[in-house]
Order: structure tokens, then C-alpha cells, then sequence
């Protein structure tokens, strides 16, 4: 008789940003020019100051394993930051450290979800928030927001999706994959429905050093004590640090949540890594001037980007406000053929596209909207002048 693999592991589905992005640099490494708009990963080093901080680790012998929930020395630097940046005052206890933002994702999905739980999540979503939902055994509800609206939720139609079943709602701003960021007006909105109707709500800052033309970040766990003792916080080092090799995240929260991502965490993987640990703490003492320099490329391929897409019949996209992705309407090829094949959804737009321009970009189907492809502009502007000017051939040869 075969042995079988589990139901739960047959349901999921593997990660499209990630094997897209494995795609591109596999087929880089057979030494075609493929131009990778795949990938949410800043291209830049990691700064020079982090990386002589995890030699210094080594030479100090950091190399055994930590208090699960991470260093004292890091929970440190945490605390520091999440008061001087989010206005949010925590202690130690209520810190967890954990291999990347995801990890701290599905520990936060897996201490409070009860099987059956209904998880709000506002789309188009990042792809690992419904599989993490349903990983952690709970149903991924899905509310999605409208182009005309810039991708957002107003609160009524979130507040149509509620249920006695209602555990958590997902935010993520700045937004993976549309790039908007949700304002301080609408985020008190969101709070009010998860203190009237008792839900957590668990709010994914990853890319909050990344909002453009001066906007201003805010953590929702900052708008009152009442909302603050429902929020579970997640961010971490990979895009603000350009440290997405190094597995450093975060969550703070209410302390019996991260005392139970604790011990969840303490059966599966321990201690985030002791030598990016140590790093993590050092680039969050001194990255302002990193961080200054980085948004300011961003903010000049963001421009760049949209200009040359808009400037392309047949296409449409939003000016991101944060973030670095941007969603690319392509509704009006679906239906049309390229090298004789039909284009019948952002898939097969975005097959095509690799196959016949080498150009990688990920099919927003799997973000839960199938008449957008995402584009990362975490590239050079190089890339994006040939990748965009490969695109508008493309478009070209669609009939
Ligand atoms: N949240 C969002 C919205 C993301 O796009 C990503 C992508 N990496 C993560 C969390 C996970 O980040 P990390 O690398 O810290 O696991
Ligand atoms: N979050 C990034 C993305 O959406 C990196 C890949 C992943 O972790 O999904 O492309």
C-alpha cells in the first residue's frame, strides 16, 4: 500500500512569489538575460555595519543557541524602536523573535486559531495569509477591495463579512501586493468593528519604512490601549535592512498571544539564528541614513515605472503609495492571443511573457484578483528600462 502524505500538506499550495522568483534566477544561472520584476526582495547589499556586526558575533562566539523568543540585547533594540517609530510601549515579555516576519505570522495564526475560526483577510492579499490560515486551521475569508478605491476595504463591507466565527483580521500596510497604505481615518474604523465585535487583529508593518511622498505610517495597535490589547504586531529586518537571507522577524502583542507563539515556537524551530540576531540588533540602532538612501531609489524607480507603463496602450496601473510592487491591469489582453496561444488569465499572461521576453512577473491570481499581474520594481533602473520596453512589445504582439 503507498504511503500518503497528509490532507493538510495536500491542500497547500506552494508559494507562486517564491517559486517565480526561483524560476527567474534559475534561468539567469543558464545565462539567459531574464529581467526579474518576480521577486518582493530589495537588490541592495545588506550595509556594511550589519554585516561586520554578525563577524563580530562569530569572533565573539555567538554561536549557541538563545532564549527562544530571542536575545535580551535584541528585545532591546525592538522595544526601542517600536516606541520611538510606532508610538507603542512594550516589554520585554511581550517581544517574541522568530526565523523571518513569516514565522511570526504563523505562530501568532497558530496561538490564537481554534479549528473552524474565520480570518478576515482584505485582497488582494499576499499570497501566505490564506495558506497560513488554513495551516493554523482556520478559514481564510477573503474581502477584496476595488482598483477605484485604491485597493482598500471601507469598513462596511469588512463589517458584511463578520460572524460569530470572526477570530482575526490580517492588515498589511504599506500593502503586498498593491502598495497602498491604509490612513489613520480607516484604521480607527477597522479598530472600533475588532473592540465591538472581540477579534484580533494581527497588522503586518514589514514595509512601513517604504511609503512615498511623505506619507506617514501608522500601527493600528497605536490608536488606544482598548485596540492595542487585540493587536498582534509583526515586522522584521528583510525589507527595511535588506536583510532577506538573514530570517529576522518580530511580534509584539498581548503577553498570553507571544507566550503561546513562545512555546509554539519552542517545539519547532527554538531560537531564531544567534548571529543574525546579534546583527538585527546592530542595524536597528543606525539604519536611518541606510533607509533614507533607499527609499529615495525607490521613489525614482516607482516614478519610472509607472511612467513608462502608462505610457503603453492597453495597460493600466495605480501609483503605489508604499511598499514596492505595483499592479498592473491587463484585462484588456484577456481573451487575445500571443504566439498562438489564448491569454485567459494573468497566468497565461504571465507564462507568456517569460517565455517569449524573458521578463518574470507574478500572476495576481494567486493575490485573489486574475486581471492584474504585480510588478517589483526592486531592481535597477537599468532593468526596469529594458524589462518595461520588453513589455511594451509584448503587448505589441498580442492580437
Ligand atoms: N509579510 C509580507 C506582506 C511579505 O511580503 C513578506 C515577504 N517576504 C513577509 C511578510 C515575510 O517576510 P520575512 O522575509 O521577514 O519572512
Ligand atoms: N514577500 C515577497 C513576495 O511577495 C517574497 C517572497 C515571499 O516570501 O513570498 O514576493
Amino acid at each position: 500500500m503507498a504511503l500518503t502524505i497528509s490532507q493538510k500538506c495536500k491542500n497547500i499550495q506552494p508559494s507562486v512569489t517564491l517559486a517565480i522568483d526561483s524560476r527567474a534566477k534559475q534561468l539567469r544561472a543558464m545565462g539567459l538575460d531574464v529581467i526579474g520584476f518576480g521577486a518582493g526582495e530589495p537588490d541592495f547589499d545588506t550595509p556594511k555595519y550589519i554585516k561586520d556586526a554578525a563577524k563580530d558575533a562569530l569572533d565573539a562566539g555567538l554561536t549557541k543557541y538563545t532564549p527562544v523568543s530571542g536575545t535580551v540585547e535584541l528585545k532591546n533594540e525592538i522595544q526601542a524602536k517600536l516606541l520611538r517609530d510606532n508610538n507603542l510601549e512594550y516589554e520585554q515579555t511581550d517581544i517574541i523573535v522568530s526565523t523571518g516576519a513569516k514565522q511570526c505570522l504563523f505562530n501568532a495564526l497558530s496561538a490564537i486559531l481554534d479549528p473552524g475560526d474565520e480570518v478576515l483577510i482584505p485582497a488582494p492579499a499576499w499570497v501566505s495569509y490564506p495558506e497560513m490560515v488554513a495551516m493554523a486551521g482556520g478559514v481564510p475569508i477573503m474581502v477584496s477591495g476595488s482598483a477605484e478605491n485604491n485597493f482598500t476595504v471601507p469598513a462596511e463591507e469588512l463589517a458584511a463579512h463578520i460572524t460569530p466565527k470572526t477570530k482575526a483580521l490580517i492588515l498589511n500596510s504599506p500593502n503586498n501586493p498593491t502598495g497602498c497604505v491604509l490612513d489613520a481615518t480607516l484604521l480607527r474604523q477597522y479598530a472600533d468593528l475588532a473592540v465591538e465585535h472581540g477579534f484580533y487583529v494581527i497588522s503586518d508593518e514589514i514595509y512601513e519604512k517604504l511609503i512615498y511622498d511623505g506619507g506617514r505610517h501608522v500601527s493600528i495597535a497605536s490608536l488606544g490601549e482598548d485596540i492595542k490589547a487585540q493587536t498582534i504586531v509583526i515586522n522584521g529586518v528583510s525589507k527595511s535592512y535588506s536583510m532577506t537571507g538573514w530570517r529576522i522577524g518580530y511580534a509584539a502583542g498581548p503577553k498570553n498571544v507571544i507566550k503561546a507563539m513562545t512555546s509554539f515556537q519552542s517545539h519547532t524551530t527554538s531560537n531564531a539564528n544567534s548571529i543574525a540576531q546579534h546583527a538585527a540588533a546592530v542595524a536597528l540602532t543606525n539604519g536611518e541614513r541606510f533607509m533614507h538612501e533607499s527609499l529615495m531609489e525607490f521613489t525614482a524607480r516607482r516614478n519610472l515605472m509607472f511612467d513608462m507603463l502608462a505610457s503603453i496602450d492597453g495597460l493600466k496601473c495605480t501609483m503605489p503609495q508604499g511598499a514596492f510592487y505595483m499592479m498592473l491591469n491587463i484585462s484588456s489582453l484577456i481573451g487575445k492571443k500571443v504566439n498562438g496561444k489564448v491569454i485567459s488569465g494573468s497566468d497565461d499572461f504571465a507564462s507568456a511573457l517569460l517565455e517569449s521576453k524573458m521578463v518574470a512577473v507574478v500572476p495576481a491570481r494567486a493575490f485573489g484578483d486574475d486581471r492584474y499581474v504585480r510588478l517589483s520594481y526592486a531592481t535597477t533602473r537599468e532593468k526596469i528600462i529594458v524589462g518595461i520596453g520588453r513589455i511594451a512589445e509584448f503587448v505589441k504582439e498580442c492580437e
